[in-house]
């Protein structure tokens, strides 16, 4: 399927996330990130806008789609050991799913279910018989997975998977995320302030700031032809690139955000014009939108500055 962000219809903007894609989340602390993916999981409604799967705006569901939506899409979240209940074993923790939605009757299936999603996540079947506190935080995060997982969901929200875990064991989780998307054409909305992690994982980038979109496109596009000044800060500060400005200051209160571009109290080619006209979403070239009044030339200006 091809990605075609920015498609209009009806007069909205949509972004399409096809099966089996990852569409990565970029942006610092207080940037919406967090808010979005709560949008998705139906927990926050957007302020404008609509999330859409299969179809079907999730703000219309009724008590039995909201019922069933649930088993479609699964969150997994920064901290695992705060997810899981440390007082049941990790066995129940990734059956109490197939008890409350009745998708696996009966204790055996269940039981061979359970084994099977431990071996799925790389963990041994005696991990069943452990509780969270006995295990690493990379055991525990495989754990988290594995109940995500239960339902057979196709759509996975990963919130900062692995920010809480060591470099060492961030690279497992990514690989074993990456494996399992591949052998159960799983989707991703992946949530992450870390490029590295971003470019590792996405097919499809966006770039929040204050819970606007100011960039769209694929991987490729976002991390090597930037054009918004805020994703060149973010590339810089993960890249040490001298070319690209630093971001400077802190991100406003989204309860009050700046007139016309939000972001021009920290943007180094910040003019006029950007305090007082919003810049819309607009496309520069095919699966690449960006909100900046300059984007043509502020990747010049900025490598000649
Ligand atoms: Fe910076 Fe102006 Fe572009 Fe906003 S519109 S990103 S303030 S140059």
């Amino acid at each position: 399927e091809q990605i075609n962000p920015g498609n209009t219809v009806k007069g909205k903007l949509v972004f399409d996330v096809p099966a089996g894609t990852t569409f990565g989340l970029v942006g610092e602390s207080g940037s919406g990130k967090t808010t979005t993916a709560k949008m998705v999981m139906g927990a926050d409604e957007p302020t404008s806008g609509e999330i859409v799967i299969d179809g079907r705006d999730i703000a219309r569901h009724d008590k039995t789609e909201r019922f069933a939506f649930r088993r479609l899409l699964q969150p997994v979240l920064q901290d695992p050991y705060s997810a899981l209940s440390p007082r049941m074993r990790v066995d129940r923790i990734i059956d109490e799913p197939l008890r409350i939605h009745r998708v696996y009757p009966g204790k055996k299936a269940r039981a061979a279910r359970v084994a099977y999603l431990l071996d799925a996540v790389g963990l041994p079947p005696s991990a069943a018989q452990r509780y969270p506190n006995e295990m690493s935080g990379g055991q525990r995060q495989r754990v988290a997975i594995a109940r995500a997982l239960a339902l057979e969901p196709r759509l996975l929200v990963l919130d900062e998977p692995v920010s809480a875990l060591d470099v060492s064991i961030q690279a497992q989780i990514l690989n074993l995320l990456r494996d399992l998307q591949d052998r159960l054409g799983l989707t991703y909305l992946l949530i992450s302030h870390d490029l590295a992690v971003i470019g590792f994982m996405s097919t499809q980038v966006g770039v929040l700031y204050l819970g606007r979109f100011v960039e769209v496109g694929s991987k490729e596009t976002i991390l090597s032809d930037a054009r918004h000044p805020y994703s060149l800060a973010l590339i810089a500060s993960a890249s040490s690139d001298a070319n690209a400005p630093p971001v400077s200051g802190e991100i406003p209160s989204p309860l009050s955000p700046p007139s016309g571009c939000v972001f021009h109290t920290r943007c180094p080619s910040a003019r006029d014009r950007c305090r007082q006209e919003i810049p819309p979403l607009r496309q520069l070239k095919p699966n690449h939108l960006v909100a900046c009044h300059f984007a043509e030339t502020i990747r010049l200006e900025t490598k000649n500055a």
